[in-house]
C-alpha cells in the first residue's frame, strides 16, 4: 500500500530487495567475514548444513531466523547445498565499507547451480560437468549441451519418430547434472518422470522468452561475434538454436560474466555416432559396473591409462560415442598403433603428460578470474613440456600424430610471460603481495627496496637506541594495531629517555613510540601497501592477457587430450595383447579368438578361454546360443558387443584377429534389470527393452539378447522368444546381426527352418554327477541345461538336489518336450507364408497350455504316494486326448 513503510532495518530492506531477484535460490548475503542467510533460507540451510540457527534484530517484532558460514570456507558449504539440489546466489559487498555512506552497496555476483559449479573440489577430474538445455516443440527437440568448466558447447536436434527415446539416449550419453527446459517440456510429465528416475539431475523450467528463436539467434551472434550463424554450422538447427541460445542466457544470468571460455559451438546430428540406448550403456558397463556402480570392472577401467584430466575426459567421450565412419576410425587406430609399436617413445611421452595440469579447467578459472599465482605457475609448468611433446610427435608416422605435430601451438609466449612475471613459489592469496618477480616491473622493485631498506633502518635504529639508553634488551617490534614500537621491560623503565611517547602498558613492559620511528614506519608501510596493490593489479593484467589467448590454449589442450588417449589405448593394446581390427563396411563380424576385455583382466589364476565369432547378413545373422548355466554365454555375447564397440571407438581389441563390419547401433537385453526403482516389474522392463529393440534396430545393428521371456510362465516366455527370433531374423523386417542366449532348447529347432539362424552351444564335460566348464563355443544346440548340477556347485543341500533330480525325471517322463515340439511345428511360419497377425490361438492349443500349467502347478512334495499315482493316472489320460496324431 502506498505510503506504508515496513518497519524493517535498512539492511533487512536491502536483503529482501535482493532476495526478490533470486527467489528460487538460497541467498548467501555477505556481512563482514560471513555469508548470512535469513528467514526461510536460514531454516533450510541450518537444517541441510547442520549449522546453528540464531536470530537477528530486523526491525520486526520477532527476530529474523539467521545462520551463517565464514566466507573463507563458503565453497564447502555451497558445494553441499548444490549436491542436495539447491541453487545458491552469492551476494557480495560491491563497494568499500570505508568509503560508503550509509548501507554498503551489495549485489548478486554469481548464482551457483549444479550445472554451473566451478569449484574443482566439487568436480571429478575425469568427468565433464554438463548443463543441458532442452527445447521441446511438438515431439521435436533442440538440445544444447555445455560444460562451463571446460568451455565445451554442443548442439543437436531430435525430430521424427521415437524422439522421446532418442532424447533419453542423448541425455544418458552426457549424464548432465542440470537440465533447463521450456514449458512444453516440463509439461511432458512422463518423460520428466523418467529423467528424474534414471538420472541424478535437476530439471528446471527456464524463462519462456529465453527460448525465442529471434532472441536466441541474436544471443548466439553476439556471443560468437559473427554476422550469421551459418558459418558456425547452425544453419539446419532451428530448434538447436533455441536450446543453445537459452543456455547462453542462463549462463549470463547466473554467472554474470561473459563466458569467454566458450569459444566455439559444435553442432552434430545424432546419427553421426553409434546409437547406444540407456540400458545398453548400462548393461555393457562402459563407464561403471551395473550393480556396484564402480569404475573398477568397467570397460573404461581397462582402457584408461591416460595421464591428464583432459585425456581422461576425452577417452570417456570416445567410449560414450563410438564412430560410424570408417576413415575416422582408421585414423584413430593408426594413431594407437603408432604408439603401441613405440614403447620407448610412449614412456617418454607419459612422463611429460604427467606434468600437464588440467589446462581446460585452468583456462576457465582464468576467465572466471579465480586463479591465483600457483595456478599460473601450474600453467607455466604444463606449457614447459609442450615443445618436448611436439618433438616426440615429429618421430611419429601416423597421420593423426602428424596432423597434431603440424598444428600444435606450444604457447612459448605465455610461458615466457609467466616465467618473467610470477615468482616460482607464490602464495595462495593474490592480495598479499609476494607474487611478482623481481625485474618485471620497476615500480614494484622500487617499493620493495624501500620496504627492505626501511627494515634495515629499523634494525639500525634499534642498535642506536640500545647504545643511547644503555638498555640491552630494548626491542623494536611490530603489530597490526600500533605499527612499530619500542618495547622496554619494567626493570629498565628508569633509563627511558624523555622524548619516548608511551603508547601501551603491559604486565612486564611498556611500549613507546618516537617521531623518528613513526617516520620510518610511514615509509615501510606506505611502500608495503602500495606494492601489494600494484602486484595485485599487475597480476590481474597478466591474467587478462592470458585470458585473451583462450582459443589457442584450448586448442592445445584438445590436442594434448587426443595424444593422451592415443597413448593410453596404445599402452593397453600392448600390455593386454590386443590387435588392430580390420574395419569394413561389409556386413560381417569375424572375430578370431576373441576375449572379454574386463573378465580376462579380472581373472587372476584362471586363464580366459578365447572364442571365435562369425556373423554376416546371410546364413549367420541370428545365432542361438544354448548351454548350461554358468557356461559363459553372457560373457561371450558381451565380449562380442564390447569388441565391436572398442573397434568403433578406435581401440585395439582383445582377439587374435578381427574384421569388424560397422554397426549403427548396439542393443542389449541382458539379465535382470535394476530398473525396479522406476516402478515397473522385471518382466515389464524386459519387454519394454525388447520393444525398443524391435522398433529401432536396423539391418546394420548388433543385438545381444541374454534370455528373453524368463519373467513369465514357461510357455508364454517361449512363445515370445520364438516370435521375437522370427521377427529379428527376418530380412524383410529387421535382419539385424543377433546373438541370443536362451535356455529354451526348443528354439534350436529353428535352424534350417528360418534363414540366417544358426545354433551354437557352449561346451561342458560331464564327469559322473559333476560337470566341467570348457568355456568353448561350438556349432550345434545343447540339449541339457545342467541346472541341477550348477545348483549343486552353488551349494544347495544334497537332499534338495536329489529331490530335484527325481522331480525332473518325472517331468521328463511326461514328455513335455515332445508336446511342445508339436505345438511349435503347428505354429511354425513357413518360409513363403505371410504372417497372419495376430495369430489366432485355437482351443486345442489353449487346452494344451492349460494341461501343462496344471502339471507345473502340482505340489508334488505335498502328495501322498497314493494321491500321486491317482493324479498321474488322470494326467496320462488327459494327455492322450491332447496329442493329435
Ligand atoms: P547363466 O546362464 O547362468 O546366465 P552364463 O552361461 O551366461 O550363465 P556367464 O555368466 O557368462 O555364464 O559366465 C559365468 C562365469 O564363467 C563368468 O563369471 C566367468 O568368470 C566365467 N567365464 C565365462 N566365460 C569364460 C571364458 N571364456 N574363459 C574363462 N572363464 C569364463
Amino acid at each position: 500500500m502506498e505510503g506504508q513503510v515496513l518497519p524493517l532495518t535498512p539492511m533487512m530492506q536491502q536483503y529482501l530487495e535482493i532476495k526478490e531477484k533470486c527467489k528460487d535460490c538460497l541467498l548467501f548475503f555477505r556481512l563482514g567475514d560471513f555469508y548470512e542467510m535469513f528467514f526461510e533460507d536460514a531454516l533450510t540451510a541450518s537444517r541441510e548444513l547442520e549449522i546453528t540457527l540464531t536470530g537477528r534484530d530486523c526491525g520486526l517484532e520477532e527476530r529474523a531466523p539467521m545462520c551463517g558460514v565464514p566466507y573463507h570456507s563458503a565453497e564447502t558449504y555451497i558445494n553441499k547445498l548444490i549436491d542436495k539440489g539447491y541453487k545458491v546466489a552469492i551476494c557480495e559487498q560491491v563497494e568499500d565499507p570505508k568509503s560508503s555512506k550509509g548501507i554498503v552497496k551489495r549485489e548478486i555476483i554469481r548464482i551457483v547451480t549444479p550445472g554451473t559449479i566451478i569449484d574443482p573440489n566439487a568436480l571429478e577430474d575425469d568427468k565433464n560437468n554438463f548443463l543441458i538445455s532442452v527445447y521441446s516443440n511438438i515431439n521435436s527437440y533442440g538440445i544444447g549441451i555445455v560444460d562451463v568448466t571446460t568451455g565445451e558447447f554442443h548442439v543437436t536436434e531430435i525430430t521424427g519418430v521415437n524422439s522421446n527415446r532418442k532424447l533419453l539416449d542423448e541425455i544418458a550419453k552426457y549424464k548432465p547434472s542440470e537440465i533447463i527446459c521450456n514449458e512444453e517440456f516440463i509439461n511432458s510429465k512422463e518423460i520428466i518422470k523418467e529423467i528424474k528416475n534414471r538420472f541424478h539431475t535437476y530439471i528446471n523450467q527456464y524463462h519462456e522468452w529465453s527460448f525465442d528463436y529471434e532472441i536466441c539467434y541474436k544471443k548466439l551472434l553476439n556471443h560468437f561475434k559473427v554476422q550469421s550463424l551459418d558459418g558456425l554450422g547452425l544453419k539446419e538447427f532451428n530448434f538447436g538454436i533455441c536450446a543453445a541460445g537459452s543456455l547462453l542466457e542462463y549462463l549470463s544470468e547466473t554467472q554474470k560474466i561473459s563466458m569467454g571460455n566458450i569459444t566455439g559451438i559444435t553442432p552434430y546430428f545424432i546419427d553421426e555416432f553409434m546409437r547406444l540406448d540407456i540400458s545398453s550403456r548400462r548393461n555393457l558397463e562402459l563407464t561403471e559396473t551395473l550393480r556396484e556402480k564402480t569404475r573398477k570392472g568397467s570397460l573404461l577401467w581397462v582402457l584408461d591409462k591416460t595421464k591428464t584430466a583432459m585425456g581422461a575426459r576425452l577417452l570417456r567421450k570416445w567410449l560414450e560415442q563410438p564412430l560410424l565412419k570408417k576413415e575416422e576410425i582408421k585414423k584413430r587406430l593408426d594413431g594407437v598403433e603408432n604408439f603401441k609399436n613405440n614403447p620407448m617413445l610412449r614412456e617418454e611421452l607419459k612422463e611429460l603428460l604427467n606434468k600437464i595440469y588440467d589446462l581446460e579447467r585452468l583456462m576457465s578459472k582464468i576467465i572466471y578470474g579465480t586463479v591465483n599465482g600457483r595456478d599460473l605457475i601450474a600453467l607455466k609448468n604444463s606449457i614447459s613440456v609442450l615443445p618436448h611433446i611436439k618433438s616426440l610427435l615429429s618421430e611419429c608416422d601416423a597421420s593423426y600424430q602428424k596432423e597434431i605435430y603440424n598444428s600444435m601451438d606450444t604457447l612459448e609466449d605465455i610461458y615466457e610471460l609467466i616465467e618473467k612475471s610470477i615468482i616460482p613459489e607464490p602464495p595462495i592469496s593474490i592480495k598479499e603481495g609476494d607474487l611478482i618477480r623481481e625485474g618485471y616491473n620497476e615500480e614494484v622493485d622500487k617499493l620493495r627496496k624501500a620496504k627492505k631498506e626501511g627494515k634495515q633502518w629499523i634494525a639500525t635504529l634499534e642498535k642506536e637506541e640500545k647504545e643511547k639508553t644503555g638498555i640491552k634488551n630494548l626491542k623494536i617490534k611490530y603489530n597490526k594495531v600500533f605499527g612499530y614500537f619500542i618495547e622496554i621491560t619494567k626493570s629498565n623503565l628508569d633509563s627511558v629517555p624523555e622524548h619516548y611517547v608511551r603508547k601501551q602498558t603491559l604486565a612486564n613492559s611498556e611500549r613507546y613510540i618516537t617521531p623518528e620511528l613513526k617516520e620510518i614506519e610511514d615509509t615501510i608501510l606506505g611502500a608495503e601497501e602500495k606494492v601489494v596493490e600494484l602486484e595485485y593489479n599487475l597480476f590481474t593484467e597478466i591474467r587478462e592477457h592470458i585470458a585473451k589467448e583462450v582459443t589457442r590454449i584450448q586448442k592445445t589442450a584438445k590436442e594434448i587430450a587426443i595424444i593422451d588417449v592415443l597413448q593410453s589405448l596404445g599402452e593397453v593394446a600392448e600390455k593386454q595383447g590386443y590387435v588392430k581390427p580390420e574395419i569394413t563396411e561389409e556386413d560381417i563380424i569375424w572375430i578370431e579368438e576373441g576375449r572379454h576385455p574386463v573378465v580376462e583382466k579380472m581373472m587372476s589364476m584362471e586363464q580366459f578361454i578365447p572364442n571365435d565369432t562369425y556373423l554376416d547378413e546371410k546364413e549367420n545373422r541370428f545365432i542361438i546360443i544354448t548351454g548350461p548355466n554358468m557356461a559363459g554365454k553372457s560373457t561371450y555375447m558381451r565380449q562380442v558387443a564390447l569388441i565391436v564397440l572398442m573397434a568403433q571407438i578406435g581401440s585395439f581389441i582383445p582377439a587374435k584377429s578381427a574384421k569388424i563390419g560397422l554397426v549403427d547401433r548396439i542393443f542389449t537385453r541382458v539379465g535382470a534389470s535394476d530398473d525396479l526403482a522406476s516402478g515397473q516389474s522385471t518382466f515389464m522392463v524386459e519387454m519394454s527393452e525388447v520393444a525398443n529393440i524391435l522398433n529401432n534396430a536396423t539391418k546394420k545393428s548388433l543385438i545381444i539378447l541374454d534370455e528373453i521371456g524368463r519373467g513369465t510362465s514357461t510357455f508364454d516366455g517361449l512363445s515370445i522368444a520364438w516370435a521375437v527370433t522370427e521377427y529379428i531374423s527376418n530380412n524383410k523386417k529387421l535382419g539385424s546381426k543377433t546373438l541370443f542366449a536362451t535356455h529354451y532348447h526348443e528354439l534350436t529347432e529353428l535352424e534350417g527352418k528360418i534363414e540366417g539362424v544358426k545354433n551354437y552351444c557352449i561346451d561342458v564335460l560331464e564327469k559322473g554327477d559333476d560337470i566341467i566348464f570348457l568355456r568353448k563355443i561350438k556349432r550345434g544346440g545343447a540339449n541339457h541345461s545342467y541346472g541341477i548340477e550348477v545348483a549343486k556347485l552353488a551349494g544347495l543341500p544334497q537332499e534338495v538336489i536329489n529331490r530335484a533330480k527325481a522331480i525332473l525325471a518325472k517331468i521328463e517322463e511326461t514328455d513335455i518336450s515332445k508336446s511342445t515340439k508339436q505345438i511349435h511345428e503347428k505354429y511354425e511360419i513357413k518360409k513363403e507364408e505371410k504372417v497372419k497377425e495376430p495369430i489366432q490361438l485355437d482351443l486345442f492349443y489353449s487346452e494344451q497350455v492349460k494341461f501343462i500349467k496344471d502339471l507345473i502347478n502340482l505340489d508334488v512334495l505335498d502328495m501322498t504316494p497314493m494321491e500321486a499315482i491317482q493324479k498321474l493316472y488322470e494326467l496320462n489320460k488327459k494327455a492322450k486326448t491332447l496329442i493329435k496324431e
